[in-house]
């Protein structure tokens, strides 16, 4: 039987994980619960920028895992945070991607707009078009910073996928000649701030996900022990680096790994 350290915290991906599309993952419900109910803390990080912490808090709620917007670290608010640390307040910036990312932008007293910009933050936008990528081009070769809030290229969706912000971003990277700093995972931007958030040891602070590629990377590349949980998109070639623990359901963690100190 697998011996388990104990866990003081959990920092857990969302889609694959908690819900898949718009189903929840009733086990994940279950353990969410659960956890919720032993005070064992816990945040959430998602590469998915077309939605606020608020609106993930609303649907993961609805769905019964309890969900604190504060503990929610989307790649739209990271990815806005490194524009603040690169220019100066009401800067100009292009943002193609869907509102959420405007608004996190529009939060950070930059100024919206389409030319003359100091630089171009894009993750998923719906409804991209070859006239952005024109703009994005000319903003690029003009010298302006390049973000990217995550590089998945692909997105499951159905049985089939979509293309993700990782997609976009390679068609602005190949019309200008610019590679974009990257916030989502595998980067660990995301699991860093959570850390911080929750103020918990790395030593005992778990990444969890579904994806090895991205979630796991992303906490090996933090520092921090990774549980992987067969729930979303399993891999099909063999990733490069391996989970510490490898799980088919959430309920596959034995209660006494918590260290919490309310009894179960
Ligand atoms: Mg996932």
């Amino acid at each position: 039987m697998t011996h388990w350290p104990k866990i003081s915290a959990i920092i857990s991906d969302l889609d694959g994980v908690t819900y898949r599309g718009d189903e929840p993952i009733e086990s994940a419900v279950r353990v969410f619960q659960r956890w919720n109910h032993i005070g064992l803390p816990y945040a959430f990080v998602t590469n998915n920028s077309t939605k606020s912490a608020e609106e993930f808090s609303v649907k993961l709620n609805a769905m019964g895992i309890p969900a604190d917007p504060a503990r929610i670290i989307t790649t739209s608010a990271v990815a806005a945070d490194r524009l603040s640390d690169l220019l100066e307040p009401r800067s100009r910036v292009m943002v193609i991607g869907a509102q959420a990312l405007v608004r996190a932008v529009a939060n950070r007293d930059f100024e919206i707009a389409d030319e003359d910009v100091d630089a171009v933050i894009a993750g998923l936008d719906r409804s991209f078009t070859y006239e952005k990528l024109t703009r994005a081009q000319a903003a690029l070769l003009g010298g302006a910073h390049f973000i990217g809030t995550n590089p998945d290229t692909m997105l499951p969706k159905g049985g089939g996928f979509e293309p993700g912000a990782g997609s976009i971003l390679k068609a602005i990277e190949a019309a200008s000649g610019v590679t974009p700093i990257i916030i989502g995972k595998p980067e660990p931007d995301l699991v860093t701030m959570a850390l911080s958030i929750l103020g918990t040891d790395r030593q005992s602070t778990f990444m969890l996900g579904d994806q090895i590629m991205t979630d796991i990377a992303a906490g090996h590349a933090a520092g921090l022990p990774t549980i992987r949980v067969r729930t979303g998109v399993i891999e099909k070639d063999p990733p490069s680096i391996s989970p510490d623990f490898d799980i088919e359901s959430l309920e596959c963690i034995p209660v006494d790994a918590f260290s919490t100190s309310k009894a179960l």
